[in-house]
């Protein structure tokens, strides 16, 4: 039997990155997948047909996470798509860095929107169903930087460290339902975000690391899985870092 068998996940942001990689992990462990795209079409199309061919149901969805109703609508329609939904996970999210010196109002609000907001979007989107079935295991993507901070990063620290907030008040509220929330603290995984960072500092995170590499998407999902599944029933409100021992 695999760990996901029978379950319902929607993931926000799997075009790419650690949410593509959640994805595959995900159908992989038998989950049925709806996930979602903001602009790449193309490899979204692409994945739910690779999902599909796995022998789940699998569908692309494009909604800006950042906007209330995009997510109501989003979570109607995949309500009617699919029989059930057990699993969030909300993994959408960018990087608008500058210091704080330089850093617009525009890119400060930017930020907390897509990273913030569409938590509360998409976790408000989703209650109604996870209560009726009296169960359900929310996910959300925090980053070692909403523990500790880091220079040149104010608006993403902020909005990594609300989604922290936010989740351990929801694992309050919703506990008594059987909802669950937990967060995932990536430390460095080596995505297209990271990419765009300067190779040397890179180079530097890798050697500070204890187990000496930067993580991987997988690793990431394989956590995901654990939140998501059985496996984890008596656990809720808590941060798990994966970051290969970094220091918080
Ligand atoms: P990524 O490669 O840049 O991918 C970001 C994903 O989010 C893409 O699928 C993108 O869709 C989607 N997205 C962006 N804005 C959106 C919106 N408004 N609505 C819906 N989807 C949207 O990023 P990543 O490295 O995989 O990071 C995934 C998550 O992990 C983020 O929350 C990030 O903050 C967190 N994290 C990453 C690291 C790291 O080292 N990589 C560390 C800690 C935490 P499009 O392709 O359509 O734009």
């Amino acid at each position: 039997m695999k760990l996901l068998e029978g379950k319902t996940a929607i993931i926000t942001g799997a075009s790419r990155g650690i949410g593509m990689s959640i994805a595959k992990t995900f159908a992989q462990n038998g989950a049925n997948v709806a996930f979602t795209y903001n602009s790449s079409e193309s490899p979204a199309l692409a994945l739910e047909k690779e999902l599909n061919a796995l022998g789940v149901k699998a569908k692309a969805y494009k909604s800006n996470a950042a906007n209330f109703q995009e997510a109501q609508d989003l979570v109607a329609q995949v309500t009617k798509d699919f029989d059930s939904i057990d699993v969030l996970i909300n993994n959408a999210g960018i990087t608008k860095d500058n210091l704080l010196m330089r850093i617009s109002e525009e890119d400060f609000d930017k930020v907390i929107e897509v990273n913030l907001k569409s938590v509360f979007n998409m976790t408000k989107a989703v209650q109604r169903t996870m209560l009726k079935q009296r169960k359900g295991s929310i996910i959300n993507m925090s980053s070692v930087v909403g523990v500790k901070g880091n220079a040149g990063q104010t608006n993403y620290a902020a909005s990594k460290a609300g989604i922290i907030g936010f989740s351990k008040s929801v694992a309050l509220e919703l506990g008594s339902r059987n909802i669950r929330c937990n967060v995932i603290a990536p430390g460095f995984i080596e995505t297209e975000m990271t990419q765009k960072l300067d190779q040397d500092t890179v180079q530097k995170w890798r050697n500070d690391i204890p187990l000496k590499r930067g993580g991987t998407p997988e690793d990431v999902a394989n956590v995901c899985v654990f939140f998501a599944s059985d496996m984890s029933a008596y656990v809720t409100g808590q941060v798990l870092n994966v970051g290969g021992g970094m220091l918080t």
